[in-house]
């Protein structure tokens, strides 16, 4: 445990949620989650299955029900054919993460592995390309973490890409956890491919990890699930049986509605997300010194700030994003997410999960900040 850093992003989202509560006008950019409600359809669903005495406990693993629902939004969606067996319903897809053994940098290190970053560049919206993870390929290379749509660049990896990487994994035998979350959160016509429909090998070396958090805006109810090799899932069942059992009953009940109906609400939100992008965009180009990575997909833009690094606030000098968020938040009581979390220091992560109005409120004070830095 002592190897685990605490997150850095919490000390700022504690900060701004204390000016907040002490009832300042705090602008948040720092959500990370959809600011919808859960529709309401699935709701009712959820009521029903209490009314019903549907508060026992499931099979670890999830409803048959819902796991037969889960394999069929893979068979539509992702061209993948899982048998009900090989799907595990968790407690949010970040369950599904650690079950698999591995997650970002923090579970590595408690699962005694070592975390290796590979980076990419910003002219390439952050994505990496094969032969950037072949020179990070070791002899004891044993997981790629594969995550498109991104948090937070909102980067995209085309199927031509994907089959690429699948290429590289294939050749060195290398598992892959895909963590794709973000699927249905794409713009502009631009579409997610699923790593494990490159090919029947592929398939046998990836763990797929999805759930209904951020598509039906139900980041509360906990429920994520991912499909694996029939040897894989059987391990990850009988972990998860040890570690939680089933994930909650009413929420299962609740996922199975949302997965099993017409996607036209997920549409709506999409649109209004698709909206809320153009409009960030659009406001951060008008605004000097700043510039953003363009995202095609999930609800962040990341904001390169590094250009300002140097000026100051208030006597202090700003020589990184941490320094920035703080001093923005304190100027103007806007909250946002130093890159230096996902090893872009030049970088501040904005979510568009909130109100086109305060979009434009937080950005215009951004622009305030930056032409008062001396
Ligand atoms: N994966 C990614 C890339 C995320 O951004 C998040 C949440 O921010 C999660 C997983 C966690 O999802 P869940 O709410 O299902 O645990």
């Amino acid at each position: 445990m002592t190897t685990i850093s605490p997150s850095l992003t919490l000390a700022i989202t504690a900060k701004s949620k204390a000016m907040k509560a002490a009832g300042e006008p705090v602008v948040s950019f720092g959500a990370g989650e959809p600011d919808f409600n859960t529709p309401q359809h699935i709701i009712d669903a959820a009521k029903r299955a209490l009314d019903a005495g549907y508060t026992k406990y499931t099979p670890s693993s999830g409803l048959l029900s819902l796991r037969k629902a889960v394999a069929e939004k893979f068979r539509r969606d992702n061209g993948l054919d899982y048998e009900p067996s090989q799907i595990i319903v968790s407690n949010g897809a970040k369950h599904s993460i650690f079950n698999a053994w591995l997650t970002y940098p923090e579970v590595v290190k408690v699962c005694g592995g070592v975390p290796v970053y590979i980076e990419g560049k910003k002219e390439d919206k952050f994505k990496f390309t094969p032969a950037d993870l072949e020179r990070a390929i070791t002899p004891r290379t044993r997981m790629l973490i594969f995550n498109s749509p991104s948090n937070p660049t909102g980067a995209v990896y085309t199927e031509s890409e994907v089959r690429a990487i699948a290429a590289v994994c294939e050749k060195h035998e290398i598992f892959v956890l895909s963590d794709e979350i973000y699927e249905k959160l794409c713009y502009n016509g631009v579409k997610p491919f699923s790593i494990a429909a490159c090919s029947d090998k592929m398939k046998d070396l990836t763990i797929t990890v999805n759930g209904v958090s951020k598509t039906y805006a139900m980041t509360g109810w906990r429920i994520g699930y991912l499909a694996a090799p029939a040897d894989v899932a059987r391990a990850i069942d009988s972990f998860q049986s040890h570690a939680t059992s089933n994930a909650c009953s009413i929420a299962q009940y609740a996922a199975l509605e949302a997965l099993s109906s017409p996607e036209s609400e997920v549409q709506a939100m999409v649109d209004v997300f698709a909206r809320r992008r153009e409009k960030m965009l659009g406001l951060i180009a008008k605004i000097d010194g700043l510039s953003a990575v363009e995202p095609d997909g999930a609800f962040y833009v990341m904001l390169v700030v590094g250009g300002l690094y140097g000026k100051s606030y208030k006597g202090r000098k700003i020589d990184g994003s941490i320094a920035f968020s703080d001093a923005l938040l304190e100027a103007e009581k806007v909250a946002t997410v130093p890159g230096v979390s996902f090893g872009a220091d030049d970088c501040l992560r904005l979510s568009y999960s909130m109100s086109e109005a305060d979009i434009e409120e937080g950005l215009a004070r951004i622009a305030r900040f930056v032409s008062a830095l001396g």
